[in-house]
Formats: C-alpha cells, structure tokens, sequence
C-alpha cells in the first residue's frame, strides 16, 4: 500500500494555536479572539440550488481559524498561513467590489458587505489558518468569509447576528453577497448556510425557494458508516462558463415551462415531453431526478435507514455526469473505484469539473477504499488524490 494520507482535522486547540502564532508573529500581539468555521460536503441535492430545489449538506470537522483583534483606525490587515509573510494592509473601503482580488476579497470582503449593510464594522487585524484544502470544491471559500464575518460581528456588534438562526442566516446573505458581489463568483448560499446553520450531528436540509432549513440527524457512526471524501486534485478551467451555462439551459427550460423554477414542476414525465431541446430535456431531466432522490434519501435517514442510500448518491452522480455533464474522468474514475472497493454508494460533490467526491463507506474501511482510488488515479496518470472522512460536525463559533 502507497502512503496514504486522511488529512487530519486540526481540534480547537491546534486551529487556536496556528491562528493565534501567525497572529503574534505578525503583528506583535495577541488577538482578541479566535474564531472557526467549518468547510462542507453536499449529501446530495446537486446543482439545486438556482433551481427551486433541496440541497443537503453537512460540515466537516475541517475548518478554518481566524485571529482577529479590533483597531481604532478604518485600516485593516489580513494574513494567512497560505500567503505571503507580509500582511495586506489597507482601509475598509479597499475591501469593496471591483478594489479587493484573490484571496483578499474572501478574507475581507465580509466586513466591506457588513458595513454596507449599516453594522458599526470599524479597522481590523486578523491572522488566518486553515486545514480545508482550498478550492477542492469544500467550500474553504465561505469557511473563511464565515469565521471573519461572525469575529466582526462579535466584537463591533455585541455577537447580535452570531447569537441565534434569524441573525445567522443575516450573516450567511452577508458573505454571498462577498462572494458574489467582492470576489466576483457566481455562487448560491448553500455553503454559507452549511458553515453556519447546521448542528453538530445534523445535515441541513435547505430549501432554496426561501432559504429556509431543518436540520435532519445524520449518526454515520451508529450506522456503522463512513463518508470518505475524495479530493480529486483535478485542474478546472472550464468550470465558470459551464456553470453560467446551466444555469441558462435550466432558466430556458423553467421559462418554457411557464414556471419560475423547474422544481415547481408538478408532473415531470409531461414537462419533458413538452420540451424539444434536447439539451434543456437532459438538464431538466437531472433536475427532476435529483430532487426525487433527495427526498427519498431524506426520508432514509430520517427513518435510520442511512445504508439504503447508496443507489441514490450512485444515480446523482450517473445523472450529473450523463444528463448534467458536469463531471470529468478524475471525478468518474474516483467513485467507480471507491464502488469497485466495496462503496456503499458514490458521487461527485459540488459543482464539477474537479473538485471532490463523496463514497459512503463501511466504518473501518476508509483506507483501504482510498487506497482503491489512488491506485486507480495512478494507474491513469492523474494528480495523486487527497483524502478527509467527514463527519457531521458543528457550525462555525467562537473557539478562543
Ligand atoms: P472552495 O470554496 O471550494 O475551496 P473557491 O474557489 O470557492 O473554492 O474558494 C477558494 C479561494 O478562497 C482560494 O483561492 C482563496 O482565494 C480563498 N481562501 C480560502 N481559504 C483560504 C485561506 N485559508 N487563506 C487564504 N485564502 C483562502
Ligand atoms: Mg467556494
């Protein structure tokens, strides 16, 4: 067997440890505090989220920690164990949409919204370490934006929005509008309602028409299971303009269908008949599909019954790679290897193109199906895979 690594969740202490060096190295003190929130893994309900439907996703135990310390001042400076050694440093307004890029407008980009939206958000010094590997389609993005947003509001708002689920859900439409309106990126909010609306234990099931949850009990360990997340490691260039482009065949498809969103179908065996492009019938056809097999699975877990989920998370990602053509061979070589291993069930996760894999797996056999799959990935010549187990973990807080 190769050497293999589960990347490790740092716990409170080493994330409060990390964050809180860079912090003192940095800048030559200590911070106020120590805040962390977590990346995620959607169960199921891909591609949902612009379309009316569910999404259910949970948090991982991998999270991202940020010092963060108050300032007198409107400047801010920001950190991370990721980039350079110097900090960036500049005023709140540099934070805005079409000032801040890369990394700065996930980090800051928060704070600028925050203001924006009337919240006292004054100068700031934060330090940032994380372990959710980045851009592996976790979600690092809203992991980070999520930590800044609930520090800030808890030292310049009393902690008003971190304290219950009407404040938080304020907080997680503050960091979509960072990541949409600062970096630019063209997502839903599925991934910072994950980072701060779930419970430890719980997926969160997410109704996007309204934004509105319930947290259904997800106990992988009493059903003696496991999700093996599969970091494909694969480059992906294409995946803007192909997001955009679903996104537009599902809008015709609605618009053709006289509804708003295609999850408003009421009979979809009669819609698909109505529709003669046969691109919008294969992409109307994943969204019909998905939506029954997240409200089956749904009602499997509510009933204890996680093992049966397995056809599901394999027809979500036979339908996502056929009728939604979003996945690629790296994604398509890990879940017929991890299946191949003896996976009770697999799929691509997230957006595609790259990005992970979910295989539910027997507890005890996480290594053996991740050595499967890098065995597979070196067979073809592919970037050697990362692997995480997930487990459903707590939202983001404060940690120090
Ligand atoms: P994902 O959210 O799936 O990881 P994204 O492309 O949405 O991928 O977000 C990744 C981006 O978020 C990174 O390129 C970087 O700009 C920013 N980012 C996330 N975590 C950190 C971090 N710990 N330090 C600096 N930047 C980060
Ligand atoms: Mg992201």
């Amino acid at each position: 067997s190769n050497h293999l690594s589960l990347l490790p969740a740092w716990d409170d202490a080493e994330g409060v440890r990390r964050a809180s060096d860079l912090f003192l190295a940095t800048y030559g003190s200590r911070p106020d505090g120590v805040w962390a929130a977590p990346g995620r893994v959607n169960l199921i309900g891909e591609h949902l989220d612009y379309n009316g439907g569910f999404s259910l996703p949970f948090a991982l135990p991998h999270r991202t920690f940020v010092a963060l310390a108050r300032r007198d001042d409107e400047f801010v400076r920001l950190v991370s164990d990721l980039g350079a050694d110097e900090p960036w440093t500049g005023s709140l307004d540099d934070l805005g949409p079409g000032r801040a890029a890369g990394w700065i407008a996930y980090a800051g980009g928060p704070a600028w919204v925050l203001r924006d939206e009337g919240l006292p958000v004054g100068g700031f010094d934060a330090a940032i370490a994380s372990c959710v590997p980045l851009g592996a389609g976790l979600s690092s993005s809203a992991a980070l934006e999520t930590a800044v947003a609930l520090a800030l509001d808890e030292l310049f708002h009393d902690g008003t929005l971190g304290a219950d689920d009407a404040g938080r859900t304020r907080l997680a439409a503050a960091c979509v509008r960072a990541e949409n309106e600062v970096a630019g990126a063209a997502t839903g909010g599925m991934d910072q309602a994950a980072a701060l609306r779930t419970t430890a234990g719980h997926a969160l099931l997410i109704d996007s028409r309204d934004a509105s949850v319930r947290q259904v009990p997800l106990d992988l360990d009493a059903a003696g299971l496991a999700v093996l997340v599969i970091d494909t490691r694969a480059p992906h260039a294409l995946a803007d303009g192909q997001y955009a482009s679903r996104r537009a065949a599902c809008e015709r498809a609605a618009a053709r269908l006289a509804v708003r969103t295609l999850c408003e179908v009421a009979d979809p065996e009669a819609a698909l008949a109505r529709l003669d492009d046969p691109e919008e019938v294969r992409r109307a056809r994943h969204v019909f599909t998905e939506q029954e097999r997240v409200r089956r699975v749904i009602d499997l877990v509510s009933a204890s019954r996680l093992s049966k989920i397995g056809p599901d998370l394999d027809g979500s990602h036979a339908s996502l790679a056929g009728d939604y053509e979003v996945s690629c061979r790296e994604l398509d070589v890990a879940v017929s290897a991890a299946r191949d291993a003896g996976a009770r069930g697999a799929r691509m996760t997230g957006g595609g193109f790259g990005g992970s894999a979910i295989a539910l797996v027997e507890r005890g056999a996480e290594s053996r199906v991740a050595d499967a799959v890098a065995s597979a990935f070196a067979e073809h010549g592919f970037n050697p895979p990362a692997f995480l187990v997930a487990r459903a973990s707590a939202p983001g807080g404060r940690v120090a």
